[in-house]
């Protein structure tokens, strides 16, 4: 798939301090060396709805992420996935009475717009789902073969044949391993705390024929009503979500790559899942380190399709509202925390970013470099985003006492909030 436009990243003079990330396995914050080259996994939308805000939120995040490594001299190798193919996206076509494909395509134009307004650097390779079936078919054939995937026969409207992958299998295959992957290693659960979460989130705990509740599905065969592609010998079929985003990220970046970030909720059982399959594979890790934005509610509710309260991007695109304000008020929130959005900090934004316009021709070359220095060091620390602002606020502000001597310091503080914030003035 094509991903979207990207603007030019300016370069900064000077150098970045190293970057430490909150490393969601490990549970702490830890040195991030990607010794010059870097590389990014974030896991795409489902297109069955236009982005929100969490979404919104969580690609700005990890957009960071992407700038500060730039910044810092790395190559960066970023790719994201569509799942363009997956139950929601059936659902939501058939309650809609639209075929399934013009949903898909009309919904990840939209996320492409926002994200391209939004001032997110575009992935290297943007996959969708279906075009990724060829690959996972074979990889899925493969983890039959050896023992690390079963079949499961089919009882009621289950048809025979779906395929799950066996996680107590994987967790025998090299029990001397430092590296191995095991149930938890990603999202440190026990098997307890994983069953409700599972259940919650797509998984299916309680069919019958599966060797350990908690496996995840690897190839549905084909269902009358649904689509369905060619699974060689699979039989006709289509793939689960887990393995769709391990074999693109395996096939398109190195292993183990740099960081595989997305959402909270993506923790388990999708990033647990993704990492036992590439594992099982390859037998080297799917990630060094694995990254998690938080969740955005609304007015104190949680923000969820089924409650019917999703601030929409392009929604507020589509009533003028400038983007940069809307990455402002994403940019206030540590990424990793968990917040309420409101009309009034879009407000706030608006005048933070009105402000910092009338401080650019009023900058000395000493002010922007100081905001320069302050901004890089927020980012690098675990990208404090809201550290960056104070410290913009601060630029802001002491340039509009300054009353605009010695003013030749304005380019270099735009560029230095455009590379690293994302943010144009
Ligand atoms: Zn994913």
């Amino acid at each position: 798939m094509i991903a979207w436009k990207n603007s030019p990243l300016p370069v900064l003079p000077g150098e970045s301090p190293e970057l430490v990330l909150f490393d969601t396995a490990l549970q702490s914050t830890v040195p991030v060396r990607p010794g010059g080259e870097a590389s990014l996994y974030v896991c795409g939308i489902t297109p069955y709805d236009a982005t929100h805000m969490g979404h919104a939120a969580t690609y700005v995040a990890f957009d960071l992420l992407n700038r500060q490594w730039r910044d810092s001299g790395n190559t960066v190798r970023y790719v994201q996935n569509v799942t363009d193919i997956d139950d929601p996206l059936l659902e939501r076509a058939n309650a809609r009475g639209l075929d399934w494909r013009a949903l898909a395509l009309e919904q990840t134009q939209l996320f492409r717009d926002d994200m391209e307004a939004l001032n997110v650097l575009a992935p290297d390779n943007y996959v969708g789902a279906v075009e990724a079936i060829e690959w996972i078919v074979p990889v899925v054939e493969d983890l039959l073969r050896r023992g690390l995937a079963y079949r499961v026969p089919g009882e009621g409207a289950e048809p025979d044949g779906d395929v799950y992958f066996s996680v107590d299998a994987a967790y025998r295959l090299d029990p001397e391993d430092p590296h191995a992957w095991r149930l938890g290693s990603v999202s440190g659960l026990t098997a307890d705390q994983m069953l409700p979460v599972f259940a919650e989130r797509g998984g299916d705990p309680r069919r019958p024929g599966k060797r350990n509740a908690l496996d995840p599905l690897l190839w549905r065969v084909q269902r009358a009503g649904e689509p369905f592609w060619d699974g060689a010998s699979l039989g006709a079929g289509r793939p689960g979500w887990h393995i769709e985003c391990s074999v693109i990220a395996q096939r398109f970046l190195p292993a183990p790559f740099t960081v595989q970030a997305g959402g909270s909720d993506l923790v388990f059982p999708h990033h647990e899942m993704s990492a036992g399959h590439a594992y099982a594979c390859s037998g080297s890790p799917l990630a060094r380190h694995y990254a998690h934005a938080g969740m955005v509610g609304l007015d104190g509710e949680k923000m969820s399709k089924s409650l019917g309260n999703l601030v929409l991007v392009s929604e507020l695109r589509s009533r003028g509202t400038d983007p940069a304000a809307v990455r402002a008020v994403l940019l206030s929130h540590h990424y990793r925390t968990d917040w309420f959005w409101t009309a009034e900090q879009l407000t706030a934004a608006e005048e933070r970013l009105a402000r910092w316009r009338r401080a650019l021709p009023l900058t000395s070359r000493a002010q922007a470099e100081q905001l320069l220095a302050a901004a890089r060091t927020a980012l690098a620390n675990d990208l404090d985003a809201p550290a960056a602002l104070a410290a913009a606020d601060a630029w802001a502000l002491s340039a509009a006492e300054q009353r605009g001597e010695d003013a030749d310091g304005g380019d270099l503080a735009a560029a230095a909030l455009d590379a690293l914030l994302g943010i144009r003035l």
